[in-house]
């Protein structure tokens, strides 16, 4: 049930977005997962149509970045991405290691839609690196 209260979460932060723009509708969503985040992007995939039924994102786009995890060595000084999820360097096998990234977990951008009133043409707005939501 971990991936489905996330989904709710990137389901509600979007339609917040969304509304505080004025907007119609939400046509595609960005999500960025770390390798070591935990979440699995099938199951977001799985959940979304399911709870933005009904809702201004329904039929809206998911698009998942995958985050690789990098760590930096404090022993031999190499930067690395991890093979596994075993947190050691790839290099020397120096458990001294500092984790760059792959735990993140966010939305990266955002389409919405907003039709106008004198039947414009409904534009496109990218809202990029909207705030972590985990
Ligand atoms: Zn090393």
């Amino acid at each position: 049930m971990h991936e489905l209260a996330i989904t709710q979460g990137i389901l509600n932060f979007a339609l917040d977005e969304a509304t505080k723009r004025g907007a119609d509708k939400v046509t595609a969503l960005t999500v960025s997962l770390g390798a070591l985040s935990g979440i699995m992007a099938d199951c977001v995939e799985t959940y979304f149509p399911l709870v933005a039924e009904g809702t201004l994102a329904e039929g809206a786009k998911l698009t998942f970045r995958r985050i690789s995890a990098r760590v930096r060595c404090a022993d031999c000084g190499t930067e690395s991405e991890l093979p596994d999820f075993r947190l050691r360097c790839p290099a020397c096998t120096s458990r001294k290691v500092e984790l760059l990234s792959g735990r993140e977990a966010y939305i990266e951008s955002m389409e919405i839609e907003e039709k106008n009133r004198t039947n414009v043409e409904p534009f496109r707005e990218k809202v990029p690196h909207l705030p972590k939501l985990f």
